[in-house]
C-alpha cells in the first residue's frame, strides 16, 4: 500500500470526495488527485490535516510498506532524536542523517525545517546588519560615540537569535532540534544583556 492508496481508501471509506477533501484543505482538486495517484506528496502540514478529516492517526495515515521499509530499526542506546533529543528508534533512510523516536518527532521535525527555509533570509538579513554595525564601530573618528554604534549591533545579533534560533548542524546533532532552538535562544538573551551592558555603561 502507497500513501495515495491509503488517502484514497480512507476517502472512499468514508464516502467524500476529492472536491470536499480540497475544498476543506485549501488545496486544488488536482493536488488531492495527484496524492491519490503518487505523482505528488502532500505537504506535512496537509498530511496533519488529511489525518484529522478522516479521523485516524497519523502513523495509521502515513505507515505504507515503503516507509516502513525504508526505516532502520535503532538499539543503539547512544543515538538520539534528531527533534527532542531523545532515545532515537529509527532512522530515517539509508544515509542515516535523522534519528527518531517517533513519527510524531519526525513530523515536528519536518515541519520546522520547513518552517526554517522560509525564516532563513530574514535570519541572514539581521547577521548581515550586525556584522555592518559591528565593523563600522570599529572606524575612528566616528561623529557620534562608538559605544553606540556596538550596542546597537549587539542588540540586533541577539534579536536575530532570539526571533531565529537556528544553530550548526552538529550542534542539531549532538542536542536534538528542541534543545540547540533553547540554547540559541539563551546565547541571544545573554548576547542583549551585554549589548545593553555596552549601550548605557560602554
Ligand atoms: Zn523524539
Amino acid at each position: 500500500m502507497s500513501l495515495g492508496e491509503n488517502i484514497k481508501n480512507e476517502r472512499q471509506k468514508l464516502k467524500l470526495s476529492q472536491e470536499y477533501i480540497a475544498e476543506k484543505l485549501g488545496v486544488s482538486r488536482q493536488a488531492v488527485s495527484k496524492w491519490e495517484r503518487n505523482q505528488s506528496e502532500p505537504t506535512t502540514k496537509n498530511l496533519i490535516e488529511l489525518a484529522d478529516l478522516f479521523q485516524i492517526s497519523l502513523s495509521e495515515l502515513t505507515h505504507t510498506k515503503e516507509t516502513i521499509s525504508k526505516t532502520i530499526p535503532i538499539t543503539n542506546q547512544h543515538i538520539k532524536c534528531s527533534y527532542c533529543g531523545q532515545k532515537a528508534q529509527y532512522f530515517l533512510d539509508q544515509t542515516q542523517s535523522k534519528a527518531y523516536c517517533s513519527l510524531k518527532c519526525q513530523l515536528s521535525h519536518d515541519m520546522a525545517l520547513e518552517k526554517i527555509q522560509k525564516q532563513l533570509k530574514w535570519f541572514y538579513l539581521g547577521i548581515a546588519l550586525s556584522v555592518i554595525l559591528l565593523f563600522v564601530s570599529a572606524f575612528p573618528n566616528l561623529p557620534f560615540q562608538k559605544n553606540y554604534l556596538t550596542g546597537a549591533g549587539m542588540l540586533c545579533l541577539g534579536m536575530t537569535m532570539i526571533l531565529f534560533p537556528f544553530c550548526t548542524p552538529e550542534t542539531y546533532q549532538k542536542l536534538g532540534y528542541l534543545k540547540s532552538k533553547k540554547l540559541a535562544r539563551v546565547l541571544g538573551y545573554l548576547i542583549e544583556i551585554y549589548a545593553l551592558f555596552i549601550l548605557f555603561f560602554g
